[in-house]
């Protein structure tokens, strides 16, 4: 019997945030796109957290969305709350995050990908990466799936997320599979290390489901969305609904001296599980075992829907075993009765180090395969949805023989996230963060239609209703701006007013009330366009200036750990190493370019060394 046979441009491997992306990116760029997943029930299913955004994640979101990706517009129909967070900063800080309806989410992902042209969505488990030719032009031709199919075309996209060779951990429990109730998948992992491959291991971990009937919130604070609250996509007009409410709860010294006298039969703490878990989630055993001097911890409870009562419990994700699980919820207020749907688990995956791949997101070894996601190394829905968008246009720039899109660091935190990856690499798993990104004035989530929009519209990635948006958008600015640099109040110019921090744009209105016709989106690009021009432009020389001192050298003394601004993460690593000059510095994995510029700032102003911290010590005090 002849194997069936299905030819198409693009092929994509697994529907989660970044397969999704991926194929929706490549079809709408005109490739005819097959995207194969072993679940067609799971297509972007959130594995952990029922929310999208967040810090920084929130701009990659706003990013997927002007270059007219899913996210944004699938969270907009579905969110239950909608929350700008770190508004009390600056702008370049805002980030918005939503509750999702996490089934509703999934249907309506499912949905647009369903009504894309020249998209098959295929329930298929695939096997084996199939290649031809050796060496430097060893290319993929396609892949075979359970079952004996092969499904034949010039680029395949991976992007099987937490699936390779996993196994999940409960207390002394292990369990093989990717996420609770899913499989694993082998046949990959076996592939890409006989294509010469490095694989490595981390690990992540979810907490536990409880049952909102069980649980009693009038012990809880309640933490409402915003009024009103602001959408993701750049698309989405007359934002109305319904918001449900979350609710905060706290951890106590009875629940850590419980988890305290338990730690042995963690994974992490028993030796099962070796790997790296993302530092910046951490499970309530680390954080109990990392901040010994904190008597609580903060718990959200998240509702994972608008029909359903399950309860996603933020903040105390864990790998403990079950009867701890039982036992610690009995302690914490409000969750004294709380039944548990799902238990908390962690899960080891294999992931392939992304320095193996090109700007692009192609691996450097195989022409024509490219890897998003989660198996670069990276951990949440955004950096996966943005990885994936990338993978998507490049697999079909390739198909048109043109270059690939490579959005720059001061163009995109896409541009940030990718070029951390593959410069960098990763030794744990990597999430985004406004820290960093160097150039995050200009980065903001608000403008992020104006900076990559246009690019979208040259690569064919949007419909025209989103460009012409755009352009009336972009006239609307011009025009307020132009009436801004043209008016004064009294003797002073309007623009020179609206530079200073407290001025705001309601207050130009006050005095202009023809202003007040002007929309918020605009208003808001006018207003931050001003009010940090100045910023902008010293930032721009600022960089110029760091590059320069790029080659100064670094005194063994300097002490790194005096930089109070500087992530801990990285002063750190810095000191494990203690780099001669900038330029090693620089190359010291996980440090990124933000880091440096502070680190450079310090050596502008004289080196921090021990003995003078000590001398200011005893200046001050
Ligand atoms: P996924 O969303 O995992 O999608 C992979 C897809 O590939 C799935 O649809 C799968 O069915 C499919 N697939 C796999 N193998 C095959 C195959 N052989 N053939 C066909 N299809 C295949 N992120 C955070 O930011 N914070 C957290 O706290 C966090 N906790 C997590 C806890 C758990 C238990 C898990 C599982 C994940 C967690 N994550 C967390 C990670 C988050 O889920 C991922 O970052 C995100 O889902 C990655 O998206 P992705 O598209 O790369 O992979």
């Amino acid at each position: 019997m002849q194997p069936t046979l299905y030819e198409f441009d693009v092929i994509v491997v697994g529907a989660g945030h970044a397969g999704t992306e991926a194929a929706s990116a490549a079809a709408r760029m005109g490739a005819e796109v097959a995207l194969l997943t072993t679940n067609l029930d799971t297509v972007g299913q959130m594995s952990c957290n029922p929310a999208i955004g967040g810090v920084a994640k929130g701009h990659l979101v706003r990013e997927i969305d002007a270059l007219g990706g899913l996210m944004g517009v699938a969270i907009d129909r579905t969110g239950i709350q909608f929350r700008m967070l770190n508004c009390r900063k600056g702008p370049a800080m805002h980030s918005p995050r939503a509750q999702a309806d996490k089934k509703a989410y999934q249907a309506e992902i499912k949905f647009l990908l369903e009504q894309q042209e020249r998209l098959a969505l295929r329930q298929e488990v695939v096997e084996e990466i199939l290649t031809e030719g050796s060496g430097p032009d060893r290319r993929v031709t396609g892949v075979a799936v359970k079952g004996g199919a092969t499904y034949r075309a010039p680029s395949v996209i991976l992007t099987t997320g937490t699936f390779l060779q996993a196994i999940m951990h409960t207390g002394e429990s292990k369990i093989k599979g990717g996420r609770a109730g899913e499989g694993t998948t082998r046949g990959i992992s076996h592939c890409l290390t006989q294509l010469g491959f490095e694989l490595e291991r981390f690990k992540t971990g979810t907490p536990p489901r409880l049952n909102a009937r069980t649980i009693d919130f009038s012990k809880t604070e309640e933490q409402p969305g915003d009024d009103p609250p602001a959408p993701f996509s750049f698309l989405s007009d007359d934002f109305k609904l319904d918001q449900i409410p979350c609710y905060i709860t706290y951890t106590n010294e009875a629940v850590h001296q419980l988890i305290r006298d338990n730690l042995h039969r963690a994974p992490m703490y028993s030796g099962a599980i070796q790997s790296n878990g993302p530092r910046y989630c951490p499970s309530i055993e680390d954080k109990v075992v990392r901040f010994s001097e904190k008597n609580q911890h903060q718990l959200f409870l998240e509702p994972e829907g608008r029909r359903t009562l399950e309860i996603y419990v933020n903040g105390i994700s864990t790998s403990l075993p079950r009867d701890v699980q039982d036992s610690f919820f009995k302690l914490i207020p409000g969750l004294e009765n709380a039944e548990i749907m799902r238990y908390g688990y962690a899960v080891e995956y294999d992931y392939c180090p992304p320095h193996q791949l090109r700007s692009s997101l192609e691996t450097k070894t195989i022409q024509g395969l490219f890897l998003a996601g989660q198996i670069n190394g990276t951990t949440g829905y955004e950096e996966a949805g943005a990885q994936g968008l990338i993978a998507g246009v490049n697999a079909a720039l390739s198909l048109q023989h043109k270059p690939p899109m490579i959005l720059r660091r001061d163009e995109a935190y896409i541009g940030v996230l990718i070029d951390d990856l593959v410069t960098n690499s990763v030794d744990e798993p990597y999430r985004m963060f406004t820290s960093r990104a160097e150039y995050r004035l200009q980065l903001r989530q608000d403008n992020a239609d104006r900076r990559l929009t246009p690019k979208a519209q040259e690569m064919g990635l949007i419909p025209v209703e989103r460009w012409e948006r755009l352009q009336s958008k972009l006239t609307a600015i011009e025009k307020a701006t132009e009436f801004v640099r043209k008016n004064r109040v009294e003797m002073d110019p309007l623009e020179k007013l609206l530079r200073r921090p407290d001025f705001t744009w309601a207050q130009a209105c006050s005095h202009f009330p023809e202003l007040e016709t002007i929309s918020h989106e605009v208003s808001q690009q006018v207003e931050y366009d001003t009010k940090y021009s100045g910023y902008i432009s010293r930032q721009a020389t600022q960089i110029e200036r760091q590059k320069r001192l790029a080659d100064k050298k670094i005194p063994a003394t300097f002490d790194f750990t005096a930089i109070q601004q500087l992530r801990t993460e990285a002063r750190e690593k810095l000191s494990r190493v203690q780099p001669d000059t900038l330029d090693q510095a620089s190359r010291v994995s996980g440090i990124t370019p933000a880091d440096i510029a502070l680190v450079m700032a310090h050596l502008q102003r004289g080196t921090p060394t021990p003995d003078a911290n000590s001398q200011k010590t005893k200046a001050t005090g």
